[in-house]
């Protein structure tokens, strides 16, 4: 999906550079329209282990393998009728398999699992670069381990600084992570993190979603946080009015349209963490479609914040 940013458009050097450093064994911070990804080469098993290093991620958490097209899909994972409706409907974008694995699916990038969690981005850049690389790209989010995710490129150097190379493509168009399907048992459909496509598109095409499936690890319950105390509330103008009663210094994000809220969301929480505040409060978004997904991050950034 194009973004209104010129910068989601290609730089034929820029992309140059990514590949051959993703053939080199490098890592390469690269756009999608979830949020900008920390790749490697999937194929390769050091490389894999350098993205763990880098956020200071747990090595039992897997990757997903971000690849151009269903071919690709398959070289990693085995695709049934279910995930090939889905992939049919929804790909490229914000849908995430988990599926059997083959065994060019690495335990490094799976985390020595049965299944491997496969995806196609939409973001023209990543497109572009899984074209061009031709290969499966593991990635998780670009940010250090259980922080805000980034959805531009300076937040990305923000963490990392002149460590990782980043792609620029602009922010984010959707802003929150893929919708993260379970599909390795034939007999279910689980959902291990709601995210950019919503629950009610995918049961249209597949039936009931029932909540969890195989363990995801990486899904905890604090993560994507701010430093600052994080609340929600239904009513975020009177829970920040008893709050500065008591004396504290508060800031509020207010909810809005869910897919806007969805797209700035992350530079919101940066933003508002970096004012030096006591509390941020955060509204409580619509439980339903993208709305969701945001409420779902926000419960787990209230967990992991300071105090939250
Ligand atoms: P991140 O890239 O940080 O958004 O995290 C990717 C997440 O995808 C992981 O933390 C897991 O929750 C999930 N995931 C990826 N592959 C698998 C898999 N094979 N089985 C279960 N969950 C997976
Ligand atoms: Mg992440």
């Amino acid at each position: 999906m194009a973004t209104d940013d010129d910068r989601s458009t290609l730089d034929g050097a820029a992309l140059a550079r990514a590949v051959a450093l993703l053939r080199a064994g490098e890592l390469v911070a690269f756009p999608t329209e979830t949020v900008y990804g920390l790749g490697a080469d999937a194929a390769d098993p050091l490389a894999v282990r350098r993205v763990f290093a880098a956020k200071g991620r747990p090595a039992d958490h897997p990757l997903i393998v971000h690849v151009a097209g269903v071919g690709a899909a398959e070289r990693f994972a085995v695709l049934d009728g279910r995930a090939r409706a889905l992939a049919a409907a929804f790909w490229p974008g914000p849908l995430t398999l988990v599926l059997p694995r083959r065994p060019a699916a690495l335990d490094e990038v799976t985390g020595g699992r049965d299944t491997v969690g496969v995806r196609v981005p939409r973001h023209p850049v990543a497109l572009a670069l899984l074209r061009a690389f031709g290969g499966g790209v593991a990635a998780p989010s670009a940010n250090r381990f259980g922080r805000v995710s980034p959805t531009r490129a300076e937040h990305v150097r923000e963490e990392f600084g002149e460590e990782v190379f980043v792609l620029d493509g602009g922010p984010c168009a959707v802003g929150v992570e893929s919708t993260i399907v379970d599909l390795s048992r034939p007999d279910r459909v689980g959902l291990l993190r709601p995210g950019g496509v919503p629950v009610e598109a995918i049961e249209a095409l597949v039936g009931p979603v029932e909540p969890g499936g195989v363990a995801a690890p990486g899904t905890l319950p604090a993560h994507y946080a701010p430093r600052t105390a994080l609340r929600l509330s239904r009513d975020p103008e009177a829970e920040a009015a008893r709050l500065r009663q008591r004396g504290l210094r508060v800031a509020v994000l207010r909810a809005g349209e869910p897919e806007d809220h969805a797209r700035r969301l992350y530079a919101e929480l940066r933003r508002l963490d970096a004012l030096g505040v006591d509390v941020l409060v955060a509204e409580v978004a619509p439980d339903s479609g993208l709305g969701a997904a945001i409420n779902d991050r926000l419960r787990r950034a209230a967990r992991g914040a300071n105090g939250g």
